[in-house]
């Protein structure tokens, strides 16, 4: 049986640890936090979003940035500040517009074939992470938003999802507790919600029961490969020490980086922070104002989910200020006034906070396959949809290690877009 390590216990870590299990290999996930999911998969938008499907790699999402750079509550936020990283990735992310169009299709096309896992694993293993699959709505205060949803909807289509244009009539009826005067919005009935740290921790569990060996509270410190064998070095709190493998699955978030440059691979990862805010919901008003049906605000780049009867999750907005966990109480308010315009009934009282680092490529696409070693694999890069992609993506990484030692083909044709970078 050969072994095989995976780095990090996030969605993708996690999901990657249990395909690999179920396809026989002997798995050592290694997580430096004490348990799985508390770092970008600890408190997202919840979505389970094909319908979010579209790239960022557009002339529009400069040309918002350029104007909101000092604006401090807008939903894209960039410190003008010039790093290496921040410029090579800014580079790459202009070089990667002509495939804006391609990419969308192909994301959405991963997007829909990564439900069907999903559902089927949290079935058999019995995780409850409080699924909702009552559709996410689009929601557009004006034309110019409504028109460019609807060219978005072609390329939707174009990889697998349908989505249909609602008029504001149409929404009251889908979710009546939504307030405000819109132009129109675009319904995606087969989207869902949940929770995205009980489905990591609950599947964790259930890998564990498979037989992976969960190593938390390492914090990895190296990683060698010589195309054959494997070496993670680990710090523990009883000192460091170095395990070996036949190969490894790099799932390390927003440090996925650096442990590429240490296996020779450019993996050019960049940390774009997001906030949420969870507003429990504690008397009864205030549950039956929340919404039911998941939204995206796509004017202030917000998404929300209701997560059981009593927590209302609002997420969004992106920054670009580096390896940053602060949370910013300017970040957080215009969080908490959408939640105020939109949801009036609901109260604010008790709101908790989150920041996380979306692990972001440059062509948003993620980095899915084999390194430049034999046995150094990537499963990383997931960037806004992570939870939305992360069980095809460990499907699709599961079939390239397998083929690798097995010399069988992989269940799931891997897209070219989506193997790693070389050079
Ligand atoms: C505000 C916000 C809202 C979002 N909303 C959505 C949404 O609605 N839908 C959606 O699909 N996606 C959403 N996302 C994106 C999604 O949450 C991420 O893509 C996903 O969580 C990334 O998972 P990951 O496993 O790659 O990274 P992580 O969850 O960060 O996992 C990486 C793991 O590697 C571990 N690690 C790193 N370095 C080491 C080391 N040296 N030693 C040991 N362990 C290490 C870390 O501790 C961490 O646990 C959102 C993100 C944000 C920030």
């Amino acid at each position: 049986m050969k072994s095989i390590a995976v780095i990090g216990a996030g969605i993708t870590g996690v999901t990657t640890a249990y395909a690999l299990a179920k396809r026989g290999f002997a798995v050592t996930l290694f997580e430096k936090n004490r348990y799985a999911a508390m770092e970008t998969s600890f408190a997202n938008g919840g979505q389970l979003s094909a319908s979010n499907a579209e790239v960022w790699t557009h002339w529009s999402t400069l040309v918002k940035g350029m104007k909101w750079m000092l604006k401090s509550d807008a939903p894209l936020l960039v410190n003008p500040k010039p790093s290496w990283h921040k410029l090579s990735w800014f580079a790459e992310f202009i070089a990667s517009m002509p495939r804006y169009r391609h990419n969308t299709i192909e994301t959405a096309r991963l997007a829909v074939a990564a439900r069907e896992h999903l559902f089927a694993w949290a079935n058999a293993e019995g995780v409850d992470f409080d699924l909702k699959r009552r559709g996410i709505l689009h929601i557009y205060r004006d034309q110019k938003g409504f028109d460019h949803a609807g060219e978005v909807s072609k390329l939707l289509a174009a990889g697998g999802l349908p989505r249909r244009a609602v008029t504001p009539e149409e929404m009251r009826a889908i979710e009546p507790t939504l307030a405000g005067t819109y132009y129109g919005g675009y319904y995606t009935e087969s989207d869902s919600t949940g929770d995205i740290h009980k489905f990591t921790v609950g599947l964790a569990a259930a890998a564990e029961r498979l037989g992976v060996r969960s190593l938390y509270g390492q914090d990895v410190q190296a990683l060698r490969s010589d195309g054959s064998s494997a070496s993670v070095t680990v710090r523990t709190d009883e000192g460091q020490q170095t395990h070996r493998f036949d190969g490894l699955v790099v799932c390390a978030g927003v440090l996925s980086r650096s442990f590429a440059a240490q296996l020779g691979d450019r993996v050019n990862v960049y940390p774009v922070k997001g906030y949420s805010i969870t507003v429990n919901l504690l008397d009864e008003q205030s549950q039956a104002a929340a919404p039911i049906v998941s939204l995206l605000d796509d004017e202030t780049k917000l998404v929300t989910s209701r997560l059981g009867r009593d927590r209302f999750r609002v997420a969004g907005t992106a920054e670009f200020n580096g390896y940053n966990k602060d949370i910013r109480a300017d970040r957080i308010r215009p969080l908490i006034d959408w939640v105020q315009q939109c949801f009036p009934g609901v109260s604010t009282r008790q709101v908790v906070p989150w920041a996380g680092l979306r692990p972001m490529m440059p062509d948003l696409m993620p980095r899915v396959g084999r390194g430049r070693r034999a046995n150094v694999f990537y499963n990383t890069g997931h960037g806004h949809l992570g939870w939305t992609l992360s069980a095809v993506t460990a499907d699709m990484v599961a079939g390239v290690v397998q083929q690798a030692y097995a010399g069988t083909a992989p269940t799931v044709r891997v897209p070219a877009a989506a193997l790693p970078q070389r050079g």
